[in-house]
């Protein structure tokens, strides 16, 4: 692989490197806010964050700049900026390191965004398990006002920010856009009817940007650097780095940042060392769980949000999660569907009562009680799912269950003929609760 520049990793590859406030003022730390507070042009942010083509990094992979330029110029209201750094999707572990490590690069970008768009008040709203982020944010912001870098009258300019931590209470759903402002509203988390879209009516019905942690942490180096630095690096509409998350049978697991293009292969045996024990590559999930699995035939599928598409999975969260060829299938199948099971909101019922139907007939034929047209009508279901519900949360689930069948069909069949799983012959009783 050719050597390549790290971005939002780069402070925290410097050894005795912090993350407190004098480490990150060191390294340039909220020069970027300060320029853009003294220019005080919000329109001109817009444009340049809009030319460098970042789009989000939670899910999505939505164009950043066009989200903010939603947002209505000539709202007389408030108007507000949630970071959404309620990362739960399985195998995605990248947010809570950039907020463990290098919380100021992320509030800068937050200040920046907020000036952008004209909001005096931002949100994180962070996962409920990640204590130690937390804390470490809530210290972050409180060293950022003793600096006044946030607070009143920032560097003079007039301009007000306050910021706050919300954190959630555990449920994955409250990372879909419209159910963590619910949370933050103080209701229960479940997704909003869209239209109409948060940048109209969001937060308390205001307008509203919601954006990911790895997002808002590229713009004070897009402020920094141009726009036309950040366009330079990655490949087509998929332009600067990436932090990838891989985990399973791989022999170094962990987050990787890279440009964007890299491809699968890259990924996986270049920078991830590899099959564990040098198996052989089954099966991997490109962009956490709710992506559609992808076979060794797609490693040289450059990691970009289009190509990743093309091949038939997308890029998700960036959460690679590797499996060798001793994992079964359908016991993999299986294990996503019991998150994802769990996880429902209940607010409709192909959601709700679909994923628990899909999970039964996943076990029995785990267990070995498979029968005869079980596979289609796993096919049936996820089709009565898909598109009949309030959220993607519908089509998440049921990717890794299509794909697993489309790639793997004869490895279920296999286990309904043979009455029981190939790989773990003891399913049935290590199951039994
Ligand atoms: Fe809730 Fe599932 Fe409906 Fe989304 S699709 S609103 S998670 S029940």
């Amino acid at each position: 692989m050719p050597k390549y520049e790290l971005v939002l990793f780069k402070n925290m590859a410097q050894s005795g490197y912090t993350g407190s406030f004098t480490d990150y003022k060191k390294t340039g730390g909220y020069t970027a806010f300060e320029k853009v507070l003294k220019q005080g042009a919000p329109a001109s942010i817009i444009d340049e964050v809009k030319k460098s083509g970042l789009r989000g990094r939670g899910g999505a992979g939505f164009p950043t700049g066009l989200k903010w330029s939603f947002i209505p110029k000539d709202h007389a209201g408030p108007r507000y900026l949630c970071c959404n750094a309620d990362e739960s999707e399985p195998g995605t572990y990248k947010d809570r390191q950039l907020m463990e490590r290098d919380p100021h690069q992320m509030l800068e970008g937050m200040a920046i965004c907020c000036y952008a768009i004209g909001a005096a008040t931002a949100y994180i709203y962070i996962r409920g398990e990640f204590d130690l982020g937390a804390e470490i944010l809530e210290n972050a912001i409180a060293e950022a006002y003793k600096a006044k870098v946030i607070g009143k009258d920032i560097f003079g300019s007039g301009f007000n920010l306050d910021i706050y931590v919300h954190r959630g209470a555990g449920a994955y759903i409250c990372g879909e856009e419209t159910a963590l402002l619910e949370s933050i509203e103080g209701k229960r988390g479940k997704p909003r009817i869209k239209p109409p879209f948060p940048a109209i009516h969001g937060l308390y019905q205001e307008p509203t940007v919601i954006n990911n942690v790895e997002t808002l942490a590229n713009v004070p180096h897009i402020i920094n650097r141009g726009a036309d630095w950040f366009a330079s690096i990655g490949i087509g509409k998929s332009t600067g780095t990436r932090i990838f998350g891989v985990s399973g049978q791989v022999n170094r697991p962990g987050n990787y940042e890279v440009p964007m293009g890299v491809t699968i292969r890259e990924m996986i045996y270049d920078i991830a060392g590899g099959i564990r024990g040098n198996k052989k590559l089954k099966a991997f999930i490109p962009g956490g769980a709710s992506a559609p699995m992808m076979k060794p035939e797609h490693l040289d599928t450059p990691l970009d949000f289009e190509s990743i598409k093309e091949a038939g999975s997308m890029l998700g969260s960036g959460a690679i999660t590797v499996m060798d060829e001793d994992t079964c299938i359908v016991w993999a199948a299986m294990n996503l569907m019991e998150f994802f099971h769990h996880e429902s909101c209940g607010q409709c019922t192909p959601c709700r009562e679909g994923s628990g139907w899909v999970l039964q007939i996943l076990r029995r034929i785990e267990e070995g009680h498979g029968r005869e047209g079980d596979v289609d009508q796993l096919l049936d279901l996820c089709q009565r799912i898909e598109g009949k519900t309030v959220c993607a949360f519908g089509e998440a689930e049921i990717g890794p269950i299509v794909s697993s069948i489309k790639h793997f069909r004869a490895e279920f069949e296999q286990h309904i003929g043979e009455k029981g799983c190939p790989f773990h012959p003891d399913a049935a009783l290590s199951m039994a609760h």
